[in-house]
């Protein structure tokens, strides 16, 4: 993914040499000055070094985008005209790529910013067999692991976190096969911050989806997968009160940008079962 990332980093310098990046400048330090004390017990915290206001800023973007990927929807689903499904989804584009910036330099000081503390690098992660070759199957999308029950939903609010809930969580005990959900390339490995071991995975569709708390990672950064692949295994790494798998939806790679991922799973035709998630 370093080829779009990358991609990103003159428009993002531009930006900073202008008004708006000293605008984005003084978001960012007083996003540092806020960093609150403590950890939560499932990799939400640790994003604790944006501000509320930035935070609030990213779900407006998120939200946002939202809105312009369901009215691109519609639109192809109607009579509309090519230019005018071309015009939504350029709309689309550029709120995601203000979000993509927004988070992008927010995360910068710590390296690659999918990881959110300078320690989540993949050197040390604990890696498993990583020659796997890629799995067919029938079906594009999929489930990201196997006999879950759903605990924490997305949103969720409650004294473990910070903030609201910002993935899906599968328990399961440790050491269960996590899939990817689809087909892609992986964006990021990295381990030691709050989300413990992780991978990150870019899908074709724009969309990333993220895989928490891993006992094993047994996939390369760069690499491809398909859906069904199994990519590691569950755990209990970084902040958990107990095994499970943290799974996120999101517009960019980075922390900030999730969306709700049972919808999206479902507009995939993949249907979650199991207990209502709990409070
Ligand atoms: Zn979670």
């Amino acid at each position: 993914m370093g080829r779009e990332h990358h991609a990103r980093l003159p428009r993002t310098r531009a930006r900073f040499r202008g008004a708006t990046g000293a605008a984005l400048f003084a978001l960012l330090l007083l996003a540092l000055a806020a960093v609150p004390a403590g950890a939560g017990s499932d990799g939400f915290r640790n994003d604790g070094f944006r501000s509320d206001g930035f935070r609030k800023e990213a779900a407006r973007a998120v939200r946002a985008h939202e809105r312009a990927r369901e009215r691109v929807d519609r639109l192809r689903e109607s009579d509309a005209s090519r230019t005018e499904v071309k015009d939504a989804e350029r709309r689309r584009k550029a709120v995601r790529a203000g979000l993509w910036d927004l988070l992008w330099a927010s995360g910068r000081h710590s390296g690659d910013p999918v990881a959110v503390d300078p320690s989540g690098q993949d050197s040390r992660c604990p890696f498993g067999d990583r020659s796997r070759p890629p799995e067919r199957r029938a079906h594009p999308w999929t489930a990201p692991t196997r006999r879950y029950w759903l605990s924490a939903g997305y949103a969720a609010k409650g004294s473990r976190w910070a903030h609201r809930h910002t993935g899906q969580d599968f328990a399961v005990d440790s050491g269960t096969p996590v899939y990817a959900v689809g087909s892609g390339t992986v964006r990021a490995t990295t381990c030691g911050d709050g989300f413990g071991n992780q991978v990150v995975v870019r899908h074709r569709d724009g969309y990333f989806t993220q895989y928490a708390h891993l006992s094993r990672i047994d996939v390369r950064k760069g690499g491809r997968v398909t859906a069904g692949q199994r990519i590691g295994l569950s755990g209990a790494t970084g902040n958990v009160t107990g095994p499970h798998l943290h799974f996120e939806v999101r517009i960019t790679p980075y922390v900030g940008s999730a969306v709700p991922p049972l919808p999206w799973l479902r507009r995939k035709a993949v249907q979650v079962a199991g207990a209502p998630a709990l409070p």
